[in-house]
């Protein structure tokens, strides 16, 4: 495979760019592949190719989308371990959790969306209204570093699904695994044009996908801060543009909780990928009375995540991804302890590894909740642990960020917990331990976006509605 390579429509082709850029292992620092620049020549290209395909793709029915969509589940599962090695290498994950989780979510994601088929063209009928679903068209995918299978996947199998082309555009800091999808996606025989993939600078590719008239919606997942130049961006040409962006997550433990089996649970969420998942819980919400005891057993439970080197299988926690990722986190940590703030790391006593840009699992007592490191997504191994007073004060704290993205309650009263997920502002709440489902629907509220993914409501998310009024005489 030639990382320096564009994939437009069916076809292998060098960028209009001839400069490349360099990844970088997070582990080793050295470079570990070079991709294209970009150019917006590029990005003409490939959304031409999608708008080429998109009148016969549209025009297919669900079944037949599903027949692809499958062939691609049985070649990742099939390609499993050299997709965990891809990303293992792009991101320093642990091959393991590479395995498990960043090729796993996939998967899983790939069953909701084919669950999701048989109803994707439902037609409904209001009186002597026709409504009926149609695919919004080319689809630009801009996609983050974190989980870099996962997010191009749950993009183009709902547009896909849903009947739409697609141009993805993946993270430059981890585009291996994405050239390999679009390997796969050639290998099982997808039309030419229906799905394109142009790498690249996120400051040259993506701006050229936003505005471009000739691409009907941009579905971003990344930070907040360039979701919402990206909506700038596409304003200009007025299309749908759908976000799913940063958060400050709350795992709230309710008095009557089980303090322990919360703490161990909020903490495993907070140190998911490192750190580097867009719904890790790193606020923690305790009765000020257990202040001391959640913070000592944070540090204690975090011990138990050893960091190292992604290939040793007793690595649980590999880097961050970049070396600013980590000056980011670790500044955020100088300035609490500059504060004031009581700051304990979560280490099993070996020495980090001596390259690549590691960070040990930390925890930070805050008392004010607004202060920086607690209001600020850190992206980073970071757990703050906050007190509160009573019910309403926990609440008020859990929905007092610009974000809203997940979160989770625990309580002895499985009643008393839902009631307050019920008056917490955000997407989604796990409730004494409750798993992520692939079906629900998953996306924030406030700054942490707009829009929403994951089986049926993933795919009608790049569908639109056409209302044909007929005669009452009308059938079928
Ligand atoms: P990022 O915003 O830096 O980059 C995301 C994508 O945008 C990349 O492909 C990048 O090249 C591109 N980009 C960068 N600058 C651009 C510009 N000026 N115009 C257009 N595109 C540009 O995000 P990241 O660091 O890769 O990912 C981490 C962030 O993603 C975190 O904030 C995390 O919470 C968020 N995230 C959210 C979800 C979710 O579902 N809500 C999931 C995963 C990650």
């Amino acid at each position: 495979m030639d990382t320096r390579m564009i994939y437009v429509g069916g076809q292998w082709r060098p960028s209009a760019d001839e400069q490349t850029l360099s990844v970088r292992s997070p582990v080793t620092e050295h470079e570990v592949a070079r991709i294209p620049h970009g150019a917006v020549a590029d990005v003409d290209a490939a959304v031409a190719a999608a708008r080429a395909a998109l009148p016969a793709w549209s025009a297919t029915a669900p079944q037949e989308r599903g027949r692809y969509l499958r062939r691609l589940r049985s070649e990742l599962a099939a390609s499993r371990d050299a997709y965990a090695a891809a990303i293992s290498a792009e991101m320093g994950a642990p091959l393991e959790f590479a395995r498990l989780v960043q090729t796993g979510l996939p998967l899983r994601a790939l069953g909701g969306f084919l669950d999701a088929l048989n109803d994707a063209e439902r037609t409904d009928r209001l009186g002597d209204t026709l409504v009926l679903r149609e695919p919004i068209g080319v689809v630009a995918a801009i996609t983050p570093f974190n989980y870099p299978l996962n997010q191009a996947v749950v993009k183009l199998a709902a547009a896909l699904a849903a009947g739409c082309t697609v141009v993805l555009k993946p993270s430059e800091q981890t585009p291996l695994s994405a050239l390999m999808l679009a390997e796969t996606l050639h290998g099982i025989g997808l039309p030419p044009g229906v799905f394109n993939m142009v790498a690249g600078l996120g400051s040259i590719v993506g701006p050229a996908l936003a505005g471009h008239s000739g691409v009907d919606m941009v579905s971003f997942t990344g930070s907040t801060a360039v979701g919402s130049r990206i909506a700038a961006q596409a304003a200009g040409t007025v299309k749908k543009v759908s976000l799913e962006l940063g958060g400050k997550s709350a795992f709230v433990v309710l008095p009557d909780a089980d303090l322990e089996a919360a703490v161990a649970d909020c903490v495993a969420s907070c140190l998911l990928n490192s750190g580097q998942t867009c719904t890790a819980t790193t606020r923690l919400l305790v009765p000020r009375a257990s202040l001391d005891a959640a913070v000592q057993y944070a540090a204690e439970v975090m011990a138990g995540y050893p960091v190292g080197d992604p290939a040793d299988p007793g690595a649980q926690l590999g880097p961050l991804v970049s070396a600013a990722a980590r000056d980011s986190v670790l500044a955020h940590l100088e300035a609490a302890r500059a504060a004031g703030m009581r700051v304990v790391e979560g280490s099993d006593g070996k020495d980090l590894p001596s390259t690549g840009y590691f960070v040990r699992p930390t925890v930070v007592e805050v008392q004010d909740p607004d202060s920086p490191i607690a209001q600020e997504e850190l992206f980073g191994p970071v757990l703050c642990v906050i007190p509160y007073d009573d019910e309403d004060h926990a609440l008020t704290i859990a929905n007092g960020t610009r974000y809203g993205l997940a979160g989770a309650v625990w309580s002895a009263d499985e009643h008393r917990a839902v009631a307050f997920a019920r008056r917490m502002r955000t997407g989604r709440v796990d409730v004494n331990g409750g798993r992520f489902d692939a079906a629900a629907p998953f996306g924030g509220r406030g700054q942490s976006g707009v829009g929403y993914e994951m089986g049926r409501y993933g795919v009608a998310d790049f569908q639109v509605y056409k209302s044909v009024n007929v005669s009452a005489m009308y059938e079928g």
